[in-house]
Order: C-alpha cells, then structure tokens, then sequence
C-alpha cells in the first residue's frame, strides 16, 4: 500500500523536531550541557526524596491532573493566580501545551500569528490541525512594534502564540504592545517558560482578559526538566475548554510527587535563579567586550549571539567549544535566524560562564 496516499494533508504539512542535542548530551554524560537551557544545578533534596518515597508505589496509576488539586493550588499560589485550582491545568511538559491549545482552538484554514524568530514548536503543532502560520518578522534587533502583528490580521487571525522572554533572543515584548494584542478579537498565548529569569509575568492580566492564556514550565527555572511537566494559567472557562482536549492521566505519578516537592521548597528554586542571573549577566558583559561580537540582551537563561562581524561562524565557535567540552546550540539558518552566525549558550554556573567567555574570545580572535 502507498501509505502516503492515506496520510492526511495536515500530516503531510507538518515537520519533525530535531532533537539529537538532547541525544548528544545523553551520550557523552561528561560534557557541559549548555545546549538546551536546562537548570544545570541537581533537583532541591525534598524532591529526591519525595520522589523515593513514591518509587515502590509506581505500579498504581496516578490521580488524574483534573483532580488533584493541591497540586493545581499550590501552582496558582506559585505563580500568583488569586482564583486558584480552577484557573489551572497541565500539560506532560509545555511541549505538551503548545500542542494542546491549536488543538483547542483551531479550525482548518484559521491563521497563527507567531514572531519570527520565536520558539520553533509553534510554528509545527498548528499545522497539524489545518491551521496556517503567519510570519511575524522583527527589526534586525528582534525587537516587534505592535504594527508587526496589527498588520498581519486578517479575518481568519485566531490565535497569537510568543514566547516572553522571547526564546531564542532573550527580550521581553514591551507589556504594552501585549496589552495592545489582548484588546483584539484573538486567543493571545504568552509562553512564561523563561519568567522567573526575568522577574516579570502578565499574570496579573488573566482576570480583565479572557483571551489570555499563559503557558509554564519546571523544566527552567524549577530545574526539572527530566519530569515533564507544564502548567496552563487561564479562566477556569478556558479552562474547561482546554481539559477537554487534555489526555487524561497525562501527567505521571512521579512528575506530581516531584512537583508538589519542589514548590514546597521554594527557596531553592529562587537561589538558584539568582545564581543564573548573575552568571548571565557577568558572562553577557565579558561577550560584549568581544570585537565582532553582538550579543542580544537576555531576561532569560541563555545568551544569542551573533557573529558575523568577527568572520568566524557559530559552526567554528560550537566545535571549539565542544572540543573543551561544552554543548551549545547552533542556531543559524532556523526560522528567522539568518546566516551562519547566530550561537545560543545556555546559561551554566558562572565557572562555566567565564570559562566559556575565555574560549570565544580566543577562537574569535585566531579568526
Ligand atoms: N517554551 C519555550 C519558550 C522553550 O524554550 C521551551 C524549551 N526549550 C519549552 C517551551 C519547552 O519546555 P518543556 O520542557 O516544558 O516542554
């Protein structure tokens, strides 16, 4: 049988995710894993042993997400949502939510506006569901006007989805154009997966808008990448809406426990975003003095760079770096990063970050 000729068209359209850096670090355990802006600090103490706890009970099933709701309540209580539980739901990652909410929302031939470049997933799950994306391009800073979304609506405009800090660049869209953006007659999905490195959320802005939905994630500034687990913020109404999509028991009994676990201990959590703050900016200013190199100013956890003036390709700078033993990420020639140039770095500890600074400034002054 020619299974092409039974795939559906939106099958068809849709592209696969490239995730052999996660492969890459898995296979050479000594390498400094700076590729995929994970915490790299271990799990708060509470949560290895919450977790242990729970090992012998793992041939039960979970409770379902929907019902345990002192989790939901104290992820309310984290990100400061006053209506609580209800306002709650999770998703098996925040991969799982950029793929749960076209799911929600869109009908075949609706549009997606999406900043370009923005977090490359979104641009992949709403073509899965008839749904076309629509570019939204920045200035060469990556910096968007509200005029850059505006004049891209059209009558089929169902949904905007961005990243704030925007991943890969590191800025924040200013608060107003997102205040702008939720006044329209759209569904506007603001991905926080980075909020806790930059100190700033729109989470005070679920309760005058409806269409704000807000997306989390434990994988950042939490540090627990491995459970999978993220968090939809929104109106217990669209949140109804959204559990009707979910999967139900999609969150494992182990990815609850450790959550619970970790937000328990919440200084943890806080000192170690500290840690990565400082380490970020220490290392954004060591790059800065760097001639050929331009660095976008990072609320997040990694820093971009672009070095097209220095002549020497991310390429060259990922190989040296990996020849002493870090992982980066090569992010040129992706959607909206043209060129070869463009090198994301995860933030590490900061003997990591001046280590790493040491080694640029050497490759790119050899040229
Ligand atoms: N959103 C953004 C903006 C991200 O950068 C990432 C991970 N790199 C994710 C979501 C996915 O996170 P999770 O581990 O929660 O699936």
């Amino acid at each position: 049988m020619d299974l092409s000729k039974k795939i559906s068209k939106a099958v068809k359209a849709g592209k696969l995710y490239n995730l052999e850096h996660f492969h890459n670090a898995w296979e050479n355990e000594d390498l400094r894993r700076l590729m995929g802006n994970e915490l790299l600090f271990p799990p708060s103490p509470r949560v290895i042993e919450a977790v242990t706890q729970f090992l012998p009970k793992m041939n039960y099933y979970p409770e379902d997400p929907a019902t345990n709701k002192k989790l939901l309540q104290a992820l309310a209580d984290y990100a400061g949502v006053a209506g609580g539980a209800d306002w709650v739901t999770l998703g098996n990652g925040s991969m799982e939510i950029i793929d749960m909410l076209p799911r929600t929302f869109l009908d075949p031939g609706d549009e997606v506006l999406l900043p370009c470049p923005d977090y490359s997933p979104y641009a992949r799950r709403p073509l899965l569901y008839g749904g076309t994306i629509v570019d939204v391009v920045p200035d060469a800073d990556f910096i968007y006007t509200l005029e850059d979304f505006t004049n891209k609506l059209t009558k089929m405009t169902k949904m905007i989805i961005l990243s704030r800090p925007n991943a890969p660049a590191g800025n924040l869209l200013p608060r107003e154009i997102l205040i702008s953006l939720l006044k329209l007659d759209v569904i506007v999905v603001v991905d926080e997966a980075y909020t806790e490195f930059s100190g700033e959320s729109v989470v005070g802005l679920l309760e005058q808008h409806n269409n704000l939905i807000i997306s989390r994630t434990f994988s950042k500034a939490i540090g627990l990448g491995g459970i999978r687990l993220g968090f939809v913020l929104s109106n217990p109404d669209m949140i109804s809406y959204i559990e009707r999509i979910r999967v139900p028991l999609n969150v494992s009994l182990l990815t609850q426990v450790a959550a619970l676990a970790a937000l328990e201990d919440a200084d943890y959590i806080r000192n170690n975003v500290k840690k990565v703050i400082a380490a970020r900016d220490m290392f954004s200013n060591q790059l800065a003095q760097i001639s050929g190199v331009k660095v976008f100013p990072s609320q997040g956890n990694s820093v971009l760079i672009n070095t097209h003036e220095s002549g020497v390709s991310a390429e060259a700078l990922q190989m040296h770096l990996l020849q002493a033993g870090y992982l980066t990420r090569n992010l040129s020639g992706g959607r909206g990063i043209p060129g070869d140039f463009f090198l994301r770095i995860t933030i590490g500890t900061a003997d990591d970050m001046h280590h790493v600074a040491a080694l640029l400034r050497e490759r790119i002054s050899r040229g």
